[in-house]
């Protein structure tokens, strides 16, 4: 730990502040209280030497007056008694006391060093002031030794006479080490305490923050995740509840990280399990959640931290259209997306955009659902189709029969072979529509199940026979040669008869129809190459299909030659009627066919019965 770190710690600060209140204190505390005592002291040593000094004015009085000499005692023999006197009662050690006449001259003197002043003269100032009757004349001073000294001079009255003068020069060393020592004794106290505090801060203030480092390390742990630790709580303190509110906080966030956690694994889930793609990016419009089937949809790899936009190769102005919600889909070939290099077919996307918004934040992203809408296109496409022919269908008969309807009308009635020729077309045309509509209603019914089959055992020879025969007039009038050949051991088959009729009249009408004179076409039944099933083939010599349209020839009003299916009263409906009873029935049906060479049709129909019976 740095040092600078480490008296950032709260322990350290506690310290810090708890010694320096205790500094504080104490130096309040000392200088108010040795300067108290201080103060006593030099009072208390003053008053004494002003006791001193009035005691001994009293008593030197009486010598110092000048009357003494008229009372016949020799004046010599007075002063002399004084300075015994004065020499042996306060010859204190480091005191002087002297006494002074009435001039300043010195009378006596307790200081046996200086008894040779004796007769001279004290020019200080105080005693000066004292012979001038002031009292109260005090001073310190610091001698030429360097020493600390109390000096006082007081009056010595006689008979309200100034007669003279008490001096007294006391050193104040004892009483300034007596301070000093006081002083040493608060200092050494001071550091007594201060240690004290200390070292009571460490331990107390450990209790306090041993308890915030404990909340700090389980901060840390929640901040990488891990909700296992448990901060101590030391107590019902603020710092206990601090601690008990954070575990509590630790296990509301490990229930809610969890719950949040099954949500996404439940958003994954259904994402993944999804048949339509979903894209999501933030708002910076980059991808950042997909599904498996977008991926397969846009024929893409991957997707993570592309821009959505261009992944959809759309335009500004898509965009704008799709943010502003003006437009909510577009519907695009996933060709325009794709990396994929094999040859996919390409499948039409609906993709149906919607801008999240948040309150405060606006756009923050945008899902977008990718659906195939390719299947539905195609059925969408078929039916408008079916539609447009239908009308086309009819509309053509219907024109037909009322222009000669008009005809009629305008006069060709009143020719009798005129409008005999007019009635036999509006004739053959209603019968054409009847046909038409017949078909139309007869697919209808295949298409919504509605009919069902009664399926019977019949006799595959018979059947085959009784078509060539419902046939023979058309045959022989284009003498067309038709045969019928049944497979050896092949007799009966189940199905319905008067459907697979209609396939075979189909068939065989087509066969005739586009056979030119002369032909010849084949009606045979035999069993599949794996033997289950039953093939039925119509094969004529006519003029076969070209190559190009045989894909498409099964397609509802698909006719290679138009004009002449029309002309030889043909709907386009046949072979999709025909294709549609073959695969109720199970089977299935195909075309080959050779320009000018021949067509065959073949479909097939299971042998088994649905009971199991072998037809
Ligand atoms: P249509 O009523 O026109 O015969 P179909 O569905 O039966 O309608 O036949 C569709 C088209 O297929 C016909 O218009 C014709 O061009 C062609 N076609 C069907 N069968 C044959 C065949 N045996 N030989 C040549 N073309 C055929």
């Amino acid at each position: 730990m740095k040092i600078s770190s480490f008296f950032r710690t709260i322990q350290v600060k506690l310290v810090i502040i708890y010694l320096l209140l205790i500094l504080v204190a104490m130096q309040l505390i000392g200088v108010y209280f040795i300067s108290t005592v201080k103060h006593s002291l030099i009072t208390s040593f003053t008053s004494n030497l002003k006791e001193q000094a009035d005691i001994l004015s009293k008593f030197a009085a009486p010598s110092l007056s000048p009357n003494v000499e008229a009372e016949g005692d020799s004046a010599e023999s007075t002063t002399e008694d004084l300075n015994l006197i004065v020499r042996n009662l306060f010859s204190i050690s480091g005191t002087e006391v002297q006494v002074l006449d009435s001039n300043g001259k010195i009378v006596a003197t307790s200081l046996q060093v200086h008894q040779s002043n004796i007769g001279k003269k004290n020019k200080s100032l105080a005693v000066s002031r004292a012979l001038q009757n002031i009292s109260d004349n005090e001073e310190e001073i610091i001698d030429e030794d360097n020493i600390r000294k109390k000096m006082i001079a007081q009056p010595v009255v006689h008979n309200d006479k100034v007669v003279g003068a008490v001096y007294v020069v006391a050193s104040m060393t004892e009483l300034y080490e007596t301070v000093n020592r006081v002083n040493q004794i608060f200092i050494s106290g001071t550091l007594i305490a201060l240690g004290l505090t200390g070292v009571l801060g460490i331990v107390l203030s450990h209790t306090i923050t041993s308890p915030i480092q404990g909340l700090t390390r389980q901060a840390e742990a929640v901040a990488e995740g891990r909700f296992d630790l448990q901060a101590p709580v030391l107590g019902d303190d603020e710092i206990g509840r601090l601690s008990m509110a954070f575990n509590e906080m630790t296990i509301r966030l490990k229930e809610a990280l969890s719950v949040n956690e099954e949500e996404n694994e439940k958003l994954f889930s259904i994402l993944s399990n999804m048949s339509d793609g979903v894209l999501a990016s933030d708002e910076h419009d980059n991808i950042i959640v997909w599904n498996r089937r977008a991926l397969e949809l846009l024929q893409i790899k991957k997707c993570e931290g592309i821009n959505l936009w261009e992944l959809l190769a759309l335009t500004e102005e898509n965009q704008t259209e799709l943010m502003s919600g003006r437009r909510q889909t577009v519907i695009m070939r996933s060709s325009a997306t794709g990396d994929a290099e094999d040859d996919k077919e390409d499948s039409l996307l609906r993709i149906t955009f919607t801008p999240i918004h948040r309150r405060d934040a606006g756009i923050v992203g945008t899902i977008a659902v990718i659906q195939d809408v390719t299947e539905q296109e195609k059925l969408e496409q078929s039916r408008r189709q079916f539609v447009a022919n239908v009308s086309h269908e009819l509309r053509t008969p219907l024109t037909t029969i009322k222009s000669y309807a008009e005809a009629l009308q305008d006069g060709a009635l009143d020719e009798r072979e005129l409008s005999q020729r007019f009635v036999g077309v509006i004739s053959n045309e209603t019968e054409r529509m009847i046909r038409l509509v017949t078909d139309l209603l007869h697919l209808s019914r295949l298409d919504s199940n509605t009919g069902p089959l009664r399926k019977q055992r019949i006799n595959l020879h018979e059947m085959l026979d009784e078509v060539a025969d419902r046939f023979s007039f058309q045959l022989r009038q284009k003498s067309i040669r038709a045969v019928v050949t049944v497979e050896r051991g092949l007799k009966t088959a189940w199905m319905d008869r008067d459907q697979i009729d209609q396939v075979l009249d189909n068939l065989m009408s087509n066969a005739i129809k586009y056979t030119l004179d002369g032909g010849s076409i084949v009606m045979a039944a035999k069993r599949s190459a794996n033997k289950s099933d039953l093939e039925i083939s119509v094969k004529d010599t006519g003029i076969g299909i070209p190559h190009k349209d045989l894909n498409r020839i099964f397609e509802r009003f698909y006719r290679v030659d138009k004009a002449r299916s029309r002309n030889m009263g043909g709907t386009g409906l046949g072979l999709s009627i025909a294709r549609e009873i073959v695969k109720a029935h199970g089977g299935s049906i195909s075309l080959q066919s050779e320009l000018n060479e021949g067509t065959t049709v073949t479909f097939t129909l299971p042998l088994v019965h649905e009971g199991g019976e072998q037809a």
